[in-house]
């Protein structure tokens, strides 16, 4: 009997040795959480996609359909492209400073309240950063402070498109100044940041334009017209970008994020 205890026991020992080894083995073999590595490059150029609405409105080229916003949002995580922030492409073009391989930067005008349902959201789960141009005039009817808030408060950033969405071109200049100072100090007031970046309403502007928002204090202004990809060394005040609507298809997708010659539409 004893001596069936003891082999039993020296039997409980081994295993719970072995058992100890193995669980060990097993931790050490668990690869530890590691952020990926992400290759930086200095690209001729970088894609800045200029969106506007998500919606129904087919006939609209300032709209696109949900479902292909989100299929292109997809693409982008699915085949590693890295969206830039605001202060990443601004260090790129006066700088020529390095960036994420794949780069392109995700815009979104006139602060729709669609901003906040669909494209806040998506932009949350994939970790996308993203710049949202909002008029001040239209806070309320379309996206709320509260929105704003929050969103600015998670990584979106917030920027100025004007007090008033209006082409500037069709302002005195001390109009253009209160308009841009106007949207400049609701930003200030509202969310304690003083925006270095602008996007012309329409893309217009004079001669009167640049010298009102660098008075403002800004940095770095989108374009609409001419489309184009933005490049080092490229006037930070007239930074181009590319339209994305519902004739841009994934195909079509695809060729305005790799290649700065792609298709009319
Ligand atoms: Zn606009």
């Amino acid at each position: 009997m004893k001596r069936i205890s003891l082999i039993t026991m020296m039997t409980i020992l081994m295993a719970i040795v072995l058992v100890g080894c193995g669980l060990q083995d097993v931790h050490k073999e668990t690869p530890k959480e590691t952020a990926p590595v992400v290759t930086m490059v200095k690209p001729k150029g970088i894609p800045v996609l200029m969106y506007h609405k998500i919606g129904e409105d087919v006939d609209n080229d300032a709209v696109i359909r949900e479902d292909l916003f989100r299929a292109q949002m997809k693409f982008l995580k699915d085949n590693g492209y890295h969206p830039l922030t605001m202060e990443q492409l601004y260090a790129y073009v006066t700088k020529g400073e390095a960036v994420p391989e794949k780069p392109v930067v995700l815009t979104f005008d006139d602060g729709y309240a669609d901003t906040y349902s669909i494209v806040y959201p998506l932009m949350k789960e994939y970790g996308f950063p993203a710049t949202v141009f909002v008029n001040i005039d239209d806070m309320g009817t379309r996206l709320t402070w509260e929105e704003v808030k929050e969103m600015y408060n998670n990584g979106i950033t917030i920027a100025n498109h004007g007090y008033s969405h209006i082409e500037m071109g069709q302002l005195s200049q001390a109009e253009q100044v209160d308009n841009i100072r106007k949207g400049q100090e609701a930003l200030e007031r509202e969310l304690g940041i003083k925006s270095p970046w602008f996007c012309y309403p329409y893309g217009d502007r004079n001669e009167f334009t640049e010298a009102a928002i660098k008075e403002a204090g800004v940095k770095m202004a989108m374009a609409m017209k001419p489309q184009g990809w933005a490049h080092e060394g490229d006037d930070p005040y007239h930074v181009l970008r590319v339209w994305v609507g519902n004739a841009v298809d994934l195909e079509h997708f695809e060729e305005r994020i790799s290649t700065e010659q792609f298709r009319d539409l």
